[in-house]
């Protein structure tokens, strides 16, 4: 079975890992968000490839699910001791490595999507894993510049997620360099030939959003014969790790389970509710999406199988209709 999933950082990988223990046999592509991208100190750093990457390459810190685990900061010292920006944006020293690779390999003229699969060469993640461009795409966030009289500034999506921790409100998220954008070698592909297509419990504004954003992408997804199943990351009104509910504010969609449904209703066959929110599968439903409401909390392994395998499971049901 070939299984093509769009997925950001955290939710995404943790959800991934489940789904490699739910089908071990699958041939897995993922379509890795790249709008989160930042250049620092001159390196170009990819965070959700590389969560990705670190957390199916048995890499990643678990007890905060980014960064490398056994990660000393010794670089990070010497910058702040220069004074150098950002330093509200700290690079570990063994995550330095692989900037410093991909920076170099950008450098010389490989595409993102090449120096990706050099880096997972390493890294054996166990899935295909694909930035979903090559091109040049930032999420950036623009806020009140401060002053009373209504101006109003862009800055970077990690210096609002990271710096501020999304506690300036957002007037509105702009993906810099979306429109121009193309998708990445072997994207397309992936959607078009996939048996199911997988939406996991990632950040829908920042990190599916961008995926679907580049030209050419969410039309694939509408088209292609597979069901296409996603999953929650909103559960009982919040997001179960992080701000979302502050992107999807900005958006003016509602943190719920079902707002979140409505963004993608018009390319998804099915998705998955928590159990606490059992009664909004009625609301999904009318906006023709199959839903179905079962555990949806990434406790550990077990959970977030049996979570990969109910998204297995409506995609069959979906196909069956
Ligand atoms: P990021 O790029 O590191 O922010 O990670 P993603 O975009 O892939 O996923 C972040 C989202 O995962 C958060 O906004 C949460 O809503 C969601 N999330 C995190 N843990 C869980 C969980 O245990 N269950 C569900 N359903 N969603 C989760
Ligand atoms: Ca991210």
């Amino acid at each position: 079975m070939r299984i093509t999933a769009l997925a950001g950082g955290i939710g995404g990988s943790r959800f991934l890992r489940g789904l490699l223990r739910a089908a071990p046999d699958a041939e897995v592509t993922v379509i890795g968000n790249t709008a989160d991208d930042i250049t620092l100190h001159g390196l170009h750093v990819s965070p959700d490839l590389d969560t990705v990457m670190y957390t199916l390459g048995g890499g990643i810190e678990e007890s905060q699910g980014w960064g490398r685990a056994g990660e000393t900061f010794a670089v990070a010292e010497e910058l702040g001791a220069y004074g150098a920006e950002a330093q509200w944006f700290t690079l570990g020293d063994r995550d330095l490595a692989t900037h410093l690779v991909r920076t170099q390999m950008l450098a010389a003229g490989y595409p993102l999507s090449a120096v990706t699969e050099a880096l997972c060469d390493r890294w054996q993640p166990g899935v295909r894993l694909i930035p979903m461009t090559d091109d040049r795409v930032e999420t950036h966030v623009v806020v009140a510049a401060g002053d009373d009289d209504g101006a109003e500034r862009a800055i970077h999506f990690q210096e609002w997620w990271v710096r501020l921790h999304a506690e300036v409100p957002a007037r509105r998220i702009v993906l810099v360099g979306a429109d121009q954008a193309k998708p990445a070698p072997g994207v397309l592909d992936a959607i078009a030939t996939a048996d199911v297509v997988l939406l996991p419990p990632s950040n829908p504004v920042v990190s599916i959003g961008p995926i679907l954003a580049v030209p050419g992408i969410r039309d694939a997804v509408r088209a292609t014969k597979a069901p296409k199943v996603g999953l929650s990351p909103i559960i009982g009104g919040s997001p179960v790790r992080g701000m979302a509910d502050a992107a999807l504010k900005a958006i003016g969609v509602p943190t719920t389970a079902a707002g979140v449904a409505e963004l993608f209703a018009d390319l998804l066959d099915g998705w998955l509710v928590d159990t606490v929110d059992a009664e909004a599968t009625a609301t999904v439903e009318a906006a023709g999406v199959r839903c179905v409401a079962v555990p949806l909390w990434m406790t550990g392994p077990d959970t977030t199988a049996a979570m990969a395998r109910a998204a297995l499971d409506l995609a069959e049901e979906v196909r069956a209709r």
